[in-house]
């Protein structure tokens, strides 16, 4: 019998205020609904991190949390190392932030070191992007899909030659105001794919949920039709074109 599909659900206690686990709520649903047998950790700061997990999720928070996360992360090393061991990591905002090259924080701007997997940097920028967004991601197939949920950050991200943008941004400020939206980099085996919104972004997103499902599994999903989230879908699309 083949193990279950693991996913991590990374440090709660500091970035989980922002309503992000939904996204590996939603990965483990969308595998069950399927009859693929899966399963949900959580880990917080001092305990070991999995290395051998499919799924990590990370999500946003405050500054001082989202320090507090990557020097905790920094220590343990199991993030990175299952990333490279095939792991695909899905991290959101402060998450995303964070998983960069560097980042400042706190009131003086100091410049610290991030966890190096993605090649972003993040520094302050003014105004708050605060608002609903929509996002334009081409997906592997080549085929356009819309991304929608709602960005919360002070900091302005990016993007070095290593690093590939998510999306295009169609409303909304996205990784700095120039137009483009989160952070796709392949590590070792695995892939960190970076993003801003919340929403959380996966329930709002089917597709992009089961783009990150078939990363992890390495094969192709069939479709879960589920007509209520594409009428929901419709309406905030809507609300937002005007
Ligand atoms: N503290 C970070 C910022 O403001 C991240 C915020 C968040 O996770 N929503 O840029």
């Amino acid at each position: 019998m083949s193990k279950p599909v693991t996913i991590v659900l990374v440090y709660q206690s500091l970035l989980g205020i922002y309503g992000d686990q939904g996204n590996a709520k939603v990965a483990l649903k969308r595998l069950q609904l399927r009859g693929i047998e899966a399963e949900l950790v959580s880990v917080e700061p001092g305990e070991p991190m999995p290395d051998d997990a499919d799924l990590y999720f990370l999500g946003g928070g405050e500054d001082m949390a989202q320090i507090s996360a990557l020097k905790a992360l920094q220590s343990d090393g199991g993030l990175r190392r299952g990333v490279e061991n095939g792991g695909v990591l899905l991290a959101v905002c402060a998450g995303f932030q964070i998983c960069g090259t560097t980042l400042t924080v706190g009131a003086r701007d100091e410049v610290v070191e991030g966890l190096g997997l993605l090649d972003v940097e993040t520094r302050r920028g003014e105004p708050r992007a605060v608002g609903e967004v929509l996002h334009r991601w081409t997906r592997p197939d080549g085929t356009e899909s819309l991304i929608t949920g709602f960005e919360n950050h002070g900091g302005r991200t990016t993007l070095g030659p290593a690093a590939k943008p998510l999306a295009t941004v169609e409303v909304g400020v996205g990784n700095d105001g120039s137009g483009v939206e989160g952070a796709v980099q392949q590590v070792g085996k695995g892939w960190v794919i970076g993003t801003y919104p919340h929403g959380p972004i996966l329930p709002r997103n089917p597709e992009l949920a089961d783009h990150l499902l078939e990363l992890a599994l390495g094969r192709g999903l069939e479709p879960l039709p589920m007509p209520e989230i594409d009428e929901l879908r419709r309406q905030r699309i809507d609300a937002l074109r005007g």
